[in-house]
């Protein structure tokens, strides 16, 4: 018999992880089976439950959920705590525990696309949503020495900040010390071409230049550093326009694609105890993406 997983979401019809993990499972010949569920928030709690009652091995968690299905759970790993999010379930002999996959897919599809060391670097964070959480949380980890989160609403940069140091000086060991009190800091908009110019990394993660607005840019008119390494969490398109404008004039473009396969091979490995087969994994989602783009421009 197949052991099931799957994805909570709301809405869930267009997600392509059901494509990412059937493909990994068909590639190693591994009896799972992975499906998207459709859940408004009103039944997560019913819907975690299900998970035991129904013994399904392990589940991914995306918007609405993220934040809230942590109340539903039996533990909540380290770094998932520091970021205050879940995007991975794994169920242990009925035991439900939380991880967050996202911020490690990110910055493994970052160092192995790019080349990029984080050690000691300065970094620029454009938007202050849920990803961007994750993404900054696992960069301090990495030892960046500095990160400057600018968002278009102020405030959200300086809760997320504040969110983070928060949760660090509730955590103890490694994580409580990631987050040095001058590692992050926050700036107005108007402050982002000064901020380009002097950092090592500048990531959009942002929804800016997503299908079907794929012209659009964080700024207009954006000046990079050769050999700077410009990043967009984006992937519908693939290579977004901030990202042509960064190789354009020299940068070192790298796009989310591999975040959402490294996210995914991480949580296929919690539930497999298996290395993921992420160059197959990263094909199937690049061909879907490829022909789905084709259809619509
Ligand atoms: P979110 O929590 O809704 O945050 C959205 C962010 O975008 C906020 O900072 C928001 O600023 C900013 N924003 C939206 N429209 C804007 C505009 N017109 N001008 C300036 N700022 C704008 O979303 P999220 O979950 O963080 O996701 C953000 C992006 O990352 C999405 O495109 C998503 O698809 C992508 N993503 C990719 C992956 C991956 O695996 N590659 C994973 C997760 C997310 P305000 O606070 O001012 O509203």
């Amino acid at each position: 018999m197949k052991q099931l997983v799957g994805v909570l979401g709301h809405p869930i019809a267009h997600s392509k992880s059901p494509l990412l993990h059937n493909r990994a499972f068909q590639e190693l010949d591994l009896p799972y089976f992975y499906t998207a569920f459709d859940v408004v928030p009103e039944q997560l709690g019913t819907a975690v439950s299900g998970l035991r009652a129904l013994g399904i091995r392990g589940m991914n968690v995306t918007i609405p959920h993220k934040v809230a299905v942590i109340d539903h759970l039996d533990e909540v790993d380290p770094a998932a705590c520091l970021i205050g999010a879940v995007n991975t379930i794994v169920n242990e002999a009925d035991r439900l525990i939380g991880f967050n996959t996202d911020g490690d897919g990110y910055v493994r599809s970052l160092i192995e696309e790019t080349g990029f060391n984080p050690m000691g670097k300065l970094v620029l964070v454009i938007g202050a949503g849920g990803a961007a959480r994750a993404i900054v949380s696992a960069l301090l980890f990495k030892g960046v020495s500095q990160i400057t989160i600018i968002n278009r609403t102020e405030e959200r940069a300086i809760e997320l900040i504040d969110g983070l140091k928060a949760r660090a000086s509730e955590l103890s060991g490694s994580f409580a010390h990631s987050i040095q009190p001058d590692s992050l800091q926050h700036m107005q908009w108007n402050e982002i071409h000064r901020m380009m110019y002097q950092s090592d990394c500048v990531i959009n993660t942002t929804s800016i230049g997503m299908w079907p607005e794929q012209d659009r840019m964080p700024i207009a008119n954006p000046s990079f550093i050769q050999g700077q390494i410009v990043s967009d969490l984006v992937y519908n398109p693939l290579k977004t326009r901030w990202l042509q404008e960064a190789s354009r004039q020299g940068a070192i473009a790298h796009g989310g694609l591999g975040m959402f396969v490294y996210q995914g091979a991480i949580a296929f490995e919690k539930w497999t105890g298996r290395p993921a087969p992420v160059r197959v994994m990263r094909e199937a989602v690049e061909s879907a993406l490829r022909s789905e783009l084709d259809i619509e421009v």
